[in-house]
């Protein structure tokens, strides 16, 4: 009789049709699960994760940080819930460590702390979707801000980056793109997925097409100072009195501390524009309905900033640049795959299928997911960050573990390779 009734009653929910459509196409967490699902048991070599830009499997932060933290919790004075913009003393810490690379001081007041920088990207996202309004994305980008966009049903119009450029912005396609609905557009620097880094002249391009079309520009500076290439990294803030820039970063990748969810916002805006759009006071607002970074994390993090040793970051992006190194000259001699611009930064890097060196593969998902059955190795599929038919590629990664994730690559492209006739 319970299995009937269960069997007869319809029940009135349905599904969310953003929640489904978004995860399963347009989030790496939700590919990254779907391709571990192929992974078969009975290989005993292990898999080899070079999808998501966890970098904890290998690098960890530092004895430093971890104290911090334990002191902030033995204190037992921040176990409360944070103000909405964050503890002062964390915000004046995000303040002071980024206006040390700008020509100007950002006060405390602008900075939002959020939960790591997916929060920053949720909560931007949601302030800008007003009726009507569009803004514009990075094509390849980060999956984040799409899905975000689809759930507030903010219209989204992309921009190519370009790889025959060495991922340069495609300046005339934005300004083909904006209308007088555009509100803003996001830049990812250093770039995830692409791994370059944009120079200063680039930037200063930017930011003069963005003023010119009445546009403010989000700045992703997650990968900031993650860099070992020849350009430095320059935050878009130096820009700030052509454009109005909002900032988002965390401390996950620099730090390789992605579980403690610290990120945030910083409203670089030196002649008060975004103050009388009233951008700020939407953020404020809607802060006070989001969650907040732990309050814990946030105590500890003025101590994280100030103190870390620079030895830490050398030698982490050291490391990076060996990794970098056997990626690219290993890719050489993968004939399926191709890889145009060697990564100067971040942790990430897009490389091109080429589908007349294999058969039997019909696009970049079919190509991760066969891996993945046959080689237990994950890739992430180009078409997740909006580039079909290529691939993305984390090199963070213990140097024999990218060694051998590659090798099995090679033999899975020898094994496809098109057959002479
Ligand atoms: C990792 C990443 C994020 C998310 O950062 P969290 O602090 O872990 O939320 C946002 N943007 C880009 C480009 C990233 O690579």
């Amino acid at each position: 009789m319970e299995k009937g009734y269960k069997k007869k009653k319809k029940w009135n929910f349905n599904g969310n049709e953003e929640v489904n459509g978004s995860t399963s196409t347009i989030s790496v967490r939700g590919v990254y699960n779907k391709l571990t699902e192929n992974i078969k048991k009975e290989d005993k070599r292990g898999v080899v994760r070079l999808c998501r830009a966890d970098p904890t499997d290998f690098f960890k932060t530092t004895n430093h940080a971890s104290h911090a933290i334990a002191q902030a919790l033995h204190s037992f004075h921040f176990n409360c819930y944070s103000p909405s913009g964050g503890l002062p003393k964390a915000r004046r810490a995000v303040a002071d460590y980024l206006s040390s690379d700008l020509p100007y001081k950002l006060p405390p007041e602008n900075i939002f702390i959020t939960s790591g920088c997916t929060g920053a990207i949720n909560i931007i996202i949601t302030v800008l979707a007003c009726h009507g309004a569009n803004i514009l994305l990075p094509r390849p980008g980060y999956p984040q801000y799409e899905s975000r966009a689809a759930f507030c049903r903010l219209q989204v119009r992309h921009f190519d980056l370009l790889p025959e450029k060495g991922w340069e912005v495609d300046l005339d396609s934005i300004e083909a793109l904006a209308d007088e609905n555009t509100v803003a557009m996001v830049l990812i620097n250093p770039s995830n997925p692409c791994g370059n880094v944009f120079s200063y002249q680039h930037l200063q391009k930017v930011a003069e097409t963005a003023r010119k079309l009445g546009i403010f520009v989000i700045s992703d500076e997650v990968y900031a100072h993650i860099t070992f290439g020849s350009k430095p990294f320059v935050p878009m803030g130096v820009f700030a009195s052509i454009v109005p820039v909002i900032t988002l970063g965390s401390l996950s990748k620099r730090w390789v501390v992605p579980g403690w969810r610290l990120g945030w916002i910083a409203t670089c805006d030196p002649d008060e524009i975004l103050q009388h759009m009233e951008i700020v006071t939407n953020i404020r607002n809607y802060l006070d309905i989001s969650c907040s970074s732990p309050t814990i994390v946030q105590a500890a993090l003025p101590q994280i900033l100030a103190k870390t040793n620079d030895d830490f970051y050398t030698k982490n992006l050291d490391i990076m640049r060996e990794t970098v190194n056997i990626f690219y000259d290993r890719c050489k001699d993968i004939p399926c795959l191709t890889c145009s611009h060697k990564p100067e930064g971040t942790m990430v890097v897009m490389v091109q299928i080429n589908f007349s060196q294999i058969e039997g593969i019909a696009d970049d998902v079919d190509f991760c997911t066969m891996l993945a059955k046959e080689e237990s190795v994950i890739l992430l599929p180009g078409v997740t960050v909006g580039l079909k038919n290529w691939i993305r590629i984390t090199f963070a990664v213990d140097p024999c573990e990218l060694e051998e994730g590659l090798s099995r690559i090679k033999a899975f492209g020898l094994r496809h390779a098109k057959k002479l006739s």
